[in-house]
């Protein structure tokens, strides 16, 4: 199975690119900070715990963070096992602490499992900055917008459901920079760990969003094939 993490800052245009790729290879998405908004919209115990942490901006505890991606690998393991033809997963937002990557790597090798490859998305500074303070998304949907480059095309609605389309809580300006700052201190590290390791491939994320995509697909699959015994991306 391909296991693909895509690592970047908040605003790198990750949560964009990983539901390209994922399309794109046939993966499966494991993105923990939707299921963390699905949890908060749909009031569940774990959204209720979690919500004041996420509307900082602060991270989710790590031993919920990873019950809740072991579930998911659950439940890809249970479509695989069913006949499923999807290839792996892409993680987006995971893992973003140490603690994070230690159980991952933990939760991989008890499958047989391992990483894949690890994609680094670099974007500037001021241009995430940018880019946060334009975010708006579908509250229903989900869809995302930037309120002055791809703006809805009526004020306020979705183009693709109807939904009203809002900020999210978490890009306010505070919690942006204190996102950011987490993921200065808690994330970055990670990078340097993943590299050690020969898995890193970094992507110029300043750049048309078709371009980034295809620069991230071409990673995986060169990883991939390298990977594969057969040479084969299986
Ligand atoms: P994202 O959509 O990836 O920017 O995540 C939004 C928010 O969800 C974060 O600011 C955190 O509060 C929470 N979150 C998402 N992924 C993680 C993670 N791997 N560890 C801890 N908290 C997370």
């Amino acid at each position: 199975m391909l296991h693909v993490i895509l690592m970047g800052p908040q605003g790198s245009g990750k949560g964009t690119q990983s539901e390209r790729v994922r399309a794109r290879l046939d993966l499966a998405s494991i993105a923990t900070g939707e299921l963390f908004r699905a949890a908060i919209k749909g009031q569940t115990d774990l959204g209720q715990r979690i919500q004041a942490i996420y509307d900082r901006g602060d991270l989710v505890p790590d031993e919920l963070t990873v019950a809740l991606v072991e579930e998911r690998l659950d439940e890809l393991a249970r479509e695989r096992a069913a006949g499923s033809s999807v290839r792996g997963a892409v993680y987006d937002g995971f893992p973003r602490t140490e603690g994070q990557a230690n159980a991952l790597d933990r939760i991989l090798t008890d499958r047989g499992e391992t990483i894949t490859t690890v994609v680094v998305i670099d974007v500037p500074r001021a241009t995430l900055l940018r880019r946060l303070a334009a975010r708006r998304v579908c509250a229903n949907c989900g869809r995302v917008y930037n309120a002055e480059s791809d703006p809805p095309r009526v004020d306020g609605v979705c183009d693709a459901c109807g939904g009203q389309v809002v900020q999210r809580a978490d890009d306010t300006p505070e919690a942006v920079t204190k996102r950011l700052d987490l993921y200065d201190d808690e994330t970055a590290p990670l990078v340097e760990r993943y590299a050690e390791r020969g898995l890193l491939t970094r992507i110029d994320g300043n750049r048309a969003i078709d371009e980034v995509t295809a620069s991230i697909v071409e990673a995986i699959q060169a990883r991939a094939m390298a990977t594969s015994p057969s040479g084969k991306v299986a």
